[in-house]
């Protein structure tokens, strides 16, 4: 699957269509996770079930996601598996003329002509994971509270943090300079 067919998977059809509810399914896996770019997020299997209800005036969106997305750990670097089971709703009102700014205060109820062709929904579904996101990813710690991080890459990183330490400038530096200003 190209970007383009995988984008238009989020496309939903409007025009003609009649009132009633619809079901979509969309699979978010690794493809799609290259092509949104959702924070460090490059990976995942993220099942996403449309439930699309339309009226003449509206349409209604709930969106489940389930599964789990890839992102580094903030400690070590490696992935760590994030389980994600959320719903994200968007309600969209179809008026005959969209007055300008009308978009402009809400992010989950937007406002559209009623002649649109299509809804596409790809930024929704991008905002809505990486809302979901929690702020902090680390490996959890085991049983004994110590960290699951990689071993070796911990080793290296305070390896690192060390020889950070010794490029601190010399405090006696610091004093010398000061003798001088005086
Ligand atoms: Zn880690």
């Amino acid at each position: 699957m190209d970007s383009e067919e995988l984008k238009e998977q989020f496309k939903l059809r409007l025009s003609g269509v009649e009132d009633g509810t619809y079901c979509y399914s969309i699979e978010c896996n690794k493809e799609f996770f290259e092509l949104a770019e959702i924070s460090d997020v490059r990976d995942g299997e993220l099942h996403l079930r449309v439930e699309m209800r339309k009226t003449e005036k509206l349409v209604d969106l709930n969106c489940h996601f389930e599964g789990v997305v890839l992102a580094p750990c903030d400690r070590c670097l490696l992935p760590v598996t994030v389980p994600l089971n959320f719903v994200a709703r968007l309600i969209v009102k179809l008026v005959p003329v969209v007055e300008e700014g009308e978009n402009e205060d809400d992010d989950d109820i937007w406002v559209m002509d009623e002649n649109t062709y299509e809804l596409d929904i790809f930024h929704f579904v991008y905002e809505s994971i990486f809302l979901e996101l929690p702020h902090r990813i680390v490996h959890e710690d085991d049983a004994e509270g110590n960290p699951t991080c990689d071993p070796e890459v911990m080793r290296k990183l305070s390896e690192m943090e060390e020889s950070q330490a010794e490029k601190e400038p010399d405090p006696r530096w610091d004093a010398l300079k000061n003798l001088k200003l005086d």
